[in-house]
């Protein structure tokens, strides 16, 4: 694995910045030239809490919120997020809410799913969706079809790095996109650039972090 690692920052809070590490690295889904580490901002407190304000912007003034669904570990972004949204300097339709955070549970059918206990404050309910990376769509599909099915109203997705290359619905909300990483490729597996030219994969992605080949 190439060991250059640089970093990417966002451009007017540069305080939030990503560590990339080149090299040829698989997914269930993809290959591709680069690995992000977004585990840092969702694990530490101080990058967490600045996630979480730049995430309430858009909802701020607008949007009622009562759930924020939690996926791939971003509780802790999510439980800032609810504090900023209920801030009274800033918020004027969600101070006075109670805001909810939850993570679903994934079934025998790896399906997401809420117990019984908790399902209520999905019916109904305005749900914003928090997800680390939008890559193949298929974690946000089945959590879109998660809460079509409890019956939530979904506001907004918000995630911190999107690499999907459909044009998304003004409802998607990110920090980074793969145009912020100079020379970020995503292949499918049978296209991949770097396997026909005969470079061995150098790690495996799984579940946020890498685990090398
Ligand atoms: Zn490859």
């Amino acid at each position: 694995m190439n060991s250059k690692s640089f970093t990417v920052s966002l451009k007017h809070n540069p305080a939030i910045a990503v560590k990339v590490i080149p090299g040829h690295f698989t997914t269930s889904h993809f290959h591709l030239t680069h690995y992000l580490d977004l585990d840092n901002l969702k694990n530490n407190s101080s990058l967490a809490r600045a996630v979480a304000k730049e995430f309430a912007r858009p909802y701020l003034s607008t949007t009622p919120i009562d759930t924020i669904v939690c996926l791939e570990g971003t509780e802790l972004i999510g439980a800032y997020l609810a504090e900023e949204l209920k801030n009274d300097g800033l918020s004027v339709v969600n101070a006075d809410r109670e805001i909810y955070v939850l993570t679903p549970l994934n079934n025998v059918h790896k399906q997401l799913m809420f117990q019984s206990n908790t399902q209520e404050l999905i019916v109904d309910h305005n749900v914003l969706l928090l997800v680390t990376s939008i890559s193949s769509g298929i974690t946000v599909k089945s959590a879109l079809d998660c809460l079509a099915y409890y019956g939530g109203n979904l506001v907004g997705i918000s995630a911190l790095y999107k690499s999907y290359d459909k044009e998304l619905e003004q409802k998607f909300h990110y920090l980074f996109t793969s145009e912020d990483v100079p020379g970020y490729k995503m292949f499918s597996p049978g296209k991949c650039e770097m396997c026909e030219s005969g470079r061995k994969l150098d790690a495996i992605i799984m579940h946020g972090g890498y685990t090398k080949i």
